[in-house]
């Protein structure tokens, strides 16, 4: 019994905590109970980081089913960037969120899709889930995608766009999800980087209001990608669009497949998706992330930070182009049998009260979104937050970029109502769910505005100094990097491993380092104070200061251009471009475009 091994000292330090609220590891985390001097959630954290294999190994047991068991925990070395959890073990990820919980729940709604008209959301149950991801991983097998394979998917948020993740999950291809706000260029560039044989997109997307033309812009992208045999075409809108032979209409074809489809069973450490993100040079990474430790990671950190039970209904407003749309908008809300929010539309359209009016109407329970969002929000004053019932409302999340306390006091006050614990969550497309932040913890643990705080299970933080050595001492600022592997981080970028072990694991040997600046405060928690390299963040999106150059450079007018990131009191940080003009260029007869 875990309460009978505790030290006679651990249970004294504890006495108040577990006097008042009796702390059943347990009923917490049932894989916990039998881990040896566990009488808490910090001693628990503590104990995921010491004895990590035993942690990880119960909770992946506990938490994932499994076609064939792991034999190996984990075989990592973060000074030769090599990264592997749960070898020897098969799985398929699709089984994990769709077909366990339609043996238990079939008519459990796993999907609620906010479209862009308010009011007309759509309800998809784990039954009809699981019967659309098999008729399109059908549908993907006739058309040659195979194991080994690249799917890039170019949708707004909307159940099809969930449904082609998981087809790819269910036969064993990878999917590159591409935000679909990205130009056609963005776009046949990460095409180009995947090798994708088949894209799918709509033939429009909704987006305030607005119509846009998404099957135009793949058809520009995919001129220059010699490898695209075919477009698979879903219907958004009922305008129709331009199809080719190239082109399949997907929903008709979909319907012409069976709704069972053979699983792949998949090594713990093949590849799941590619997602591509800003780095400090001009080309953007693709980030690959496995299967097994990825939808693990991101079940629990959905579960704990979140505070997320069962019949809950979880409302992340990012969009499935990055990855907190694909950590918390689908895998894990749906590994949990989770009921999650697919939100298509902005936070002011038709108005300012569009959030606070979706929580009413769909009674949403943990609410997570940008601080962009919530500084925007703010300016438009209380009462499109008081007129709507937030009752439902438990849990409040944030993520992209630090929050200031201005905004965070409204979030917690005026949105929350003072009763619903803010989460500041930390993390990045790298590490694969959040790795910092204020929960779990005791429930009435004190959040700090503005602070992820503390550590997730299994993550240990540290600071490094201006000498590259560990910074001990608390009060202190350094760069932020993580001290041993976890089972969510990303493995390698696409084609270029060099690259990544360069990035992350070279200049701190033997640690992952994250790109960003933290402060720990006395009390040991932290801070993130933002980008160490030439990367900035806009409205929550990371871009590439050189990225940026690289397009302004292929303006014909352009000799060279510099730019930075600047303070900006709604995005967090704006971009100014300084650009030079080449000596032939007169300003005052040439009007001077490049589209971005
Ligand atoms: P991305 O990979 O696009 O999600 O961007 C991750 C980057 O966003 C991190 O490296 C941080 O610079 C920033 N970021 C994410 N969450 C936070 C947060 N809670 N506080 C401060 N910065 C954050």
């Amino acid at each position: 019994m875990w309460f009978v091994s505790l030290s006679s000292r651990i249970l004294r330090s504890y006495s108040h905590v577990l006097g008042r609220r009796g702390c059943n590891t347990a009923a917490f985390m049932p894989e916990a109970a039998g881990f040896e001097g566990v009488s808490s959630r910090s001693s628990l954290q503590d104990f995921s980081v010491s004895n990590s294999d035993t942690f990880w190994s119960a909770v992946a047991r506990h938490r994932l089913s499994w076609i064939s068991p792991f034999t190996a925990v984990q075989d990592c070395d973060l000074s030769q960037g090599r990264i592997k959890w749960f070898d020897g073990g098969k799985l398929n990820v699709s089984i994990n969120c769709l077909d366990r919980h339609v043996h238990t729940s079939p008519e459990r709604v796993a999907l609620i899709w906010e479209k862009d008209e308010p009011g007309s959301e759509v309800k998809i149950t784990y039954r009809q889930l699981l019967e659309m991801t098999c008729r399109l991983g059908n549908l993907l097998r006739r058309h040659g995608v195979k194991k080994g394979d690249c799917v890039t998917i170019y949708m707004p948020a909307c159940p099809l766009a969930v449904a082609s993740m998981l087809a790819c999950a269910r036969i064993g291809a990878a999917h590159n999800v591409v935000f679909a706000g990205f130009s056609a260029e963005a776009l046949s560039e990460r095409i180009r980087d995947a090798q994708s044989t088949v894209v799918i997109t709509v033939n429009q997307g909704v987006r305030g209001g607005r119509v846009i033309e998404l099957k135009k812009t793949v058809d520009t992208a995919v001129q220059s990608c010699p490898t695209v045999k075919q477009v698979f075409v879903a219907m958004r809108t009922e305008n129709p669009v331009i199809m080719t032979d190239r082109d399949v209409p997907m929903e008709e074809e979909m319907m012409k497949e069976a709704v069972v489809c053979e699983p792949a069973a998949m090594d713990s450490e093949d590849i799941l998706f590619l997602l591509y993100t800003s780095g400090s040079t001009g080309k953007p990474k693709g980030l690959v992330h496995t299967q097994a430790g990825y939808l693990l990671y991101a079940a629990l950190t959905h579960r704990y930070v979140f505070s997320y039970n069962d019949g809950d209904i979880f409302g992340c407003v990012a969009d499935i182009g990055w990855i907190t749309g694909h950590s918390y908008a689908v895998y894990g809300p749906l590994a949990n049998g989770g009921t999650t929010v697919l939100f298509e539309s902005t936070p002011i359209y038709p108005d300012p009260g569009r959030y606070w009016e979706m929580v009413q109407r769909l009674k949403i329970n943990q609410f997570y979104g940008a601080p962009t969002a919530i500084r925007l929000l703010l300016k438009y004053g209380n009462h499109w937050v008081q007129k709507y019932d937030r009752s439902t409302l438990k849990t409040l999340g944030t993520v992209g970029e630090p929050i200031n306390t201005e905004a965070w006091q409204w979030y917690y006050s005026v949105v929350g109502d003072k009763r619903c614990p803010v989460v500041d969550t930390w993390w990045q497309t790298e590490t694969g769910g959040i790795c910092i932040a204020p929960r779990p913890s005791q429930p009435d643990a004190e959040i700090v505005p503005g602070m992820a705080m503390r550590p997730f299970f299994g993550i240990k933080p540290v600071l490094m100094d201006s000498e590259g050595k560990v910074a001990t001492s608390n009060n202190t600022s350094g760069a932020l990097c993580i001290a041993q592997p976890w089972p969510g981080m990303a493995r390698t970028i696409h084609n270029d491993h060099q690259r990544f072990t360069a990035t992350y694991c070279q200049p701190y040997p033997g640690y992952f380092f994250t790109g960003d600046g933290a402060y720990r405060s006395e009390e040991g928690y932290y801070q993130i104070t933002g980008r160490l390299d030439d990367v900035i963040n806009v409205s929550g999106h990371r871009i590439g200061t050189a990225e940026i150059e690289d397009v302004v450079n292929q303006c014909p007018a352009v000799a060279e251009s510099a730019v930075i990131g600047y303070s900006h009191n709604i995005k967090g940080q704006g971009v100014y471009a300084f650009v030079v003009l080449k000596k032939s260029v007169d300003t005052k007869e040439q009007e001077l475009s490049c589209q971005l």
